[in-house]
């Protein structure tokens, strides 16, 4: 699975709604192992299972951003926010969407349950930037993006950058790098 990589924004895998994992077998072990190396190599924070491209609840993160604190580093399958507190406005970027920041408003605190690679049920409370990345990566299990959650200034000032995506995009697709519109 070493051909793994992150798709941009427009590619159809980043709207689409992805299903619960039923098992936890050694794919998908190699799966979370290869996203964390690909969120590293990009310098994110997260990143979701339908940013490679699988059709499946797992994302990765890391808030520190720093391979060698493997400490912070957490695998999330099926995760659920199961309580939000607070709201507060911040900076946020995405590595389906380089060189984009806008600021997003999100839930202060965030509860989030799921299970770990080995299966069992846990919870974690988050806060500030932890808890904003949780709430961006689980959106991305649900095809939602952080443009969806922009304000419309942000969204505004974010015009120009997506379209610049999206021709980039469709370059892709002449060249036969992305799928076309609808493929899966
Ligand atoms: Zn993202």
């Amino acid at each position: 699975m070493s051909d793994l990589k992150i798709v941009r924004y427009p590619h159809p895998a980043l709207r689409a709604k992805v299903t619960p994992l039923t098992t936890i077998d050694k794919q998908v072990r190699l799966h979370a192992e290869k996203m964390l190396e690909l969120m590293y190599e990009a310098h994110g924070l997260g990143l979701a299972a339908n940013q490679v491209a699988l059709p499946y609840q797992l994302i990765v993160v890391n808030p520190t951003g720093d391979p060698e604190q493997k400490e912070f580093e957490r695998v999330l399958i099926n995760p659920e926010i199961i309580e939000k507190k607070g709201s507060i406005e911040g900076e946020e970027g995405c590595l389906s969407f380089p060189e984009l920041y806008q600021k997003v408003r999100r839930a202060r605190t965030c509860k989030v349950r799921y299970f770990n690679l080995e299966g069992l049920e846990m919870e974690a409370e988050a806060h500030e930037l932890a808890s904003r990345l949780f709430q961006h990566e689980v959106d991305h299990l649900h095809g939602v993006l952080f443009i969806d959650k922009m304000g419309f200034l942000a969204r505004r000032s974010s015009r120009a950058a997506l379209e610049e995506l999206e021709r980039q995009y469709r370059k892709g697709q002449e060249r036969g790098e992305n799928p076309p519109e609808m493929a899966l």
